[in-house]
């Protein structure tokens, strides 16, 4: 089993006031209410199958939706079974996936991670993690080479059903224009930074709805700021470049 020389751990993050927490909460509370009256309450169609989610998420680093899907489509049909990738060379799974960018690595990391799950339980199952709090599964994945955040909180919300909130790109970007993400922060901390923002029960939708709003108005280049329903809750103005936030 390969570890990760930067084992899951706690990130330092920046302190805050029990005043501020208590602002943060509210404006997050408000943005999901918001979000929810445009976009609506979305539900989930089912569990995802956690391996699935697994390995649909590290085919998903440095690369776009469209980009992921193909290559997942192709290791799908090329491997059907999860055995089949095992038993695969290394080369022959780079070429499946090569649509999806960082081929090289992302088929090292496919076939280390199901190597583990095998070896750890004998069978390519992750049912063993249904006996495990969200700490504990933080701890068992989040070891492995290559599985950050992202990763561990994806298969936690998709593949199991259980509270958690994926940090992506888009949600980086929009936390941090709309003044709930630190300005400097990264997304692998954001990842804790989140925890005690979210309300009860709604990481699904919060996350769904941001991506969502992240892709289609707050856009990386060209936010729709004439247009945007959030803009009372914005620090970022995009055409005076002028950004005021009280996150340290
Ligand atoms: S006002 Fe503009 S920058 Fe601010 S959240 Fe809306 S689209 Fe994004």
């Amino acid at each position: 089993m390969i570890r990760s020389k930067r084992p899951w751990r706690r990130f330092k993050l920046p302190l805050v006031s029990n005043s501020l927490l208590k602002t943060l909460r509210a404006k997050v509370r408000r943005i999901t209410c918001l979000l929810e009256r445009k976009y609506g309450v979305p539900y989930r169609k089912g569990r995802g199958d956690p391996i699935e989610i697994l390995i649909q998420t590290i085919l998903s680093q440095n690369t776009n939706d469209r980009n992921r899907d193909r290559a997942y489509q192709r290791l799908k049909t090329q491997f059907p079974h999860w055995e089949d990738v095992l038993r695969a060379r290394t080369r022959t799974v780079i070429q499946a996936i090569r649509p999806g960018g960082l081929a090289e690595q992302k088929a090292r990391r496919i076939k280390e991670t199901l190597r583990w799950i095998k070896n750890r339980e004998g069978e390519m199952s992750l049912a063993f993690l249904k006996k495990m709090d969200s700490d504990e599964i933080k701890k068992a994945i989040g070891d492995l080479k290559g599985i950050g955040p992202k990763t561990v909180h994806c298969l936690l919300l998709f593949g199991m059903g259980r509270e958690a909130f994926p940090v992506d790109t888009h949600i980086l970007r929009v936390g941090k224009r709309l003044g709930f993400i630190p300005e400097r922060m990264s997304a692998e901390k954001a990842h804790q930074w989140m925890v005690p923002l979210i309300p009860n029960k709604k990481s699904l939708s919060l996350h769904l709805n941001l991506i969502r709003f992240g892709r289609e108005i707050c856009k990386a280049k060209s936010p729709q700021c004439e247009i945007c329903f959030l803009s009372r809750e914005c620090i970022f103005s995009y055409q005076s470049n002028f950004q005021i936030s009280p996150l340290p």
